[in-house]
């Protein structure tokens, strides 16, 4: 995680600072939840999931991760959310997610006790429902994610492995990220469009509307 981070951290950086539009002082987490999830939210909150690492195939993929979770953040999509009354909950499930991962770590019962602790932070937080991020914001955060990668030269066809292996595992329980994030050959073809016009631009942002 540290290595992936560290590639990604300066041109991420940079960019939002271009951007000017979000939150670009970020605080990273490294959670021990083994299920594949990552997630942002309030006061630049960046939590990214050790299964995240395991379900990898390379630290490109891992890039990506981290890229697309700054990509929320670099576009303000949390105060966004919190406009939409959606915020509380999202923070509650992160943080006590991140706290009963801590807690139950080393447990052959991990995944159920922080998914219980996921569900009582989302509950404490005044959820109405599961939260998530719109699916412009989840494209946004996807293009954003590919112009960060691009000016880090992490190589953008193998980090795409990442959002196949999302696509696959749509079936499985365990992948926490499919609850908060898109998956499928959607999110694939928008990353395949972004990626060639990345590449044509030569990493230019687009305007933002
Ligand atoms: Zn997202």
């Amino acid at each position: 995680m540290r290595s992936a981070l560290a590639r990604i951290r300066p041109p991420a950086d940079r960019m939002c600072r271009e951007m000017n539009v979000g939150v670009c002082d970020w605080r990273f987490t490294g959670s021990a939840n083994r299920s594949m999830n990552a997630g942002a939210g309030a006061n630049g909150l960046i939590f990214v999931n050790r299964g995240v690492v395991e379900y990898a195939s390379n630290e490109d993929e891992v890039c990506l991760v981290f890229a697309h979770e700054i990509g929320h953040q670099a576009a303000n999509h949390i105060a966004t959310s919190q406009r939409n009354q959606m915020t509380g909950a999202l923070i509650g499930a992160i943080l006590l997610g991140a706290a009963g991962a801590a807690a139950s770590y080393r447990s052959p019962y991990a995944s159920q006790v922080t998914r219980s602790a996921m569900d009582t932070g989302a509950n404490l937080g005044g959820a109405v429902g599961r939260i998530s991020f719109s699916k412009e914001q989840e494209r946004e955060a996807d293009y954003l994610a590919a112009v960060i990668l691009y000016r880090s030269n992490v190589d953008l066809d193998k980090a795409r492995g990442m959002l196949v292996t999302l696509a696959r595992s749509s079936g499985r329980r365990d992948t926490g990220m499919l609850d908060t994030h898109p998956a499928g050959p959607d999110r694939l073809a928008s990353w395949d469009r972004a990626v060639a016009e990345i590449r044509a631009s030569q990493g230019a942002l687009p305007a933002r509307a």
